[in-house]
């Protein structure tokens, strides 16, 4: 007797998610009792917060919060998401119809594309860029098609470029400023091009708005929500993960048009059953609260950022210094492939990084660097990576 497990071609189609590989290669080195920096995975390093840890404790003995959740966020979480939003972006938004609460915001775009394509339907998708994009528009049976970001164009797709047979297949678009991993920005003079393409061409918009609250320099991001007619054409995916360090808490939400939220609700409600009542209620405390702590964790990323760009300038590389994100996007040393540049550092210098090819095929001959390390471990990897001939 033998029994077989045989995958479906989508699961055979896919590729090992890319963190998957990161941890396996961390795990590796750490297993060999090797002094690990690393810097591959976005995931902040430092705790959350304990005010909102502290809510947590007290949301979870509630028992009304033991039932299934509404599958769509309790009113007050959307409350407190939308008075965020009018004191952040100046922007309005109808708790009942135009927010959405999410198991982290993964969990919405990477469900989107099974309400709005049909096989054979194009989704654009940025490369490089979040593998969710284009790895679920593609188990959801349709076709990514890459709008390469380009340093020349500042990491921002160039629209005029995408040919018109693409046009007419296109249900969707993706888009993510602050970018990961580019860490590029896009101003409201781009989100306005956006909104223009949409509408001529019937695009949705899916626009991830992760890092909005991680910036530097007194800069603040945009919401692609706040131009005129963005709202119609699109939705926009927030994250309290890297803004309030909940990552492993599972909370995000959507905004915007209420007839692509009823799509995304639509598959959503038949796969899961919403975000666990107590996160909710620690999430609301997050947002009515957390000013404080967000300027303080921007404080932090700008002095490791400052030190980790000055160093690597030291050493040679070619690098910008980022206006906001968590992340460094290095252009690879030397002639070597940018996967080959990333193994060569961890076995060398036992730092983690993550390959830009990694991200898409115009990723390559970059590299990836998150700042999730205090400086003087950002000092320590500066001072091995100089030891290294590349
Ligand atoms: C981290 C990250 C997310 C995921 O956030 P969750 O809310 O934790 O699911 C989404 N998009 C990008 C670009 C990210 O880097």
């Amino acid at each position: 007797m033998s029994f077989e497990v045989n995958y479906a071609e989508r699961v055979t189609r896919l590729p090992v998610y890319l963190f998957v590989k990161l941890e396996n290669m961390r795990n590796q080195a750490l297993s060999e009792g090797r002094d690990v920096i690393n810097l591959g995975v976005g995931d902040p390093d430092m705790p959350t917060p304990s005010f909102i840890v502290e809510s947590m404790r007290s949301a979870v003995t509630k028992t009304e919060n033991h039932c299934y959740p509404s599958n769509d966020g309790k009113l007050v979480f959307r409350e407190a998401v939308a008075k965020w939003f009018r004191g952040r972006f100046n922007v309005e938004l109808d708790p009942k119809t135009e927010i959405m609460s999410l198991i982290g915001s993964k969990e919405g775009l990477g469900h989107v594309p099974f309400a709005f394509i049909n096989p054979g339907d194009v989704a654009l998708v940025p490369s490089p860029g979040y593998p969710v994009y284009s790895n679920c528009t593609t188990l959801a049976g349709g076709e990514p098609y890459i709008m390469p970001l380009l340093k020349e164009n500042h990491f921002l797709p160039d629209l005029t470029a995408i040919p018109t047979e693409i046009l007419k297949r296109a249900k969707l678009m993706f888009l993510n400023y602050p970018n990961n991993p580019t860490a590029a920005v896009a101003d409201k003079d781009f989100f306005k091009r956006v909104v223009e393409f949409a509408e001529i061409n019937n695009i949705i918009v899916c626009h991830d708005a992760a890092y909005t609250e991680m910036s530097f320099d007194g800069y603040q991001p945009p919401s692609f929500m706040e131009v005129e007619g963005a709202k119609e054409v699109g939705i926009e995916f927030h994250s309290l993960s890297k803004t309030y360090r909940m990552t492993g808490w599972r909370i995000g939400y959507a905004v915007g048009n209420p007839e692509i939220l009823k799509g995304l609700f639509k598959i959503k409600s038949n796969i899961d059953s919403g975000v666990f009542s107590a996160i909710q209620d620690a999430a609301v405390v997050a947002l009515a609260g957390g000013a404080e702590e967000v300027a303080e964790m921007r404080r932090t990323y700008e002095q490791r950022r400052d030190v980790f760009v000055k160093g690597l300038h030291g050493l040679g590389w070619d690098v910008e210094l980022p206006k906001a994100t968590f992340y460094v996007w290095a252009k690879a040393p030397g002639r070597l492939p940018d996967s080959e540049v990333v193994e060569k550092i961890l076995a060398e210098a036992d730092i983690v990084a993550a390959p830009g090819s990694g991200y898409g095929e115009t990723g390559e001959g970059f590299v990836r660097f998150a700042l999730t390390v205090p400086t003087s471990r950002l000092r320590e990897a500066i001072s091995r990576l100089a030891e290294i001939t590349f």
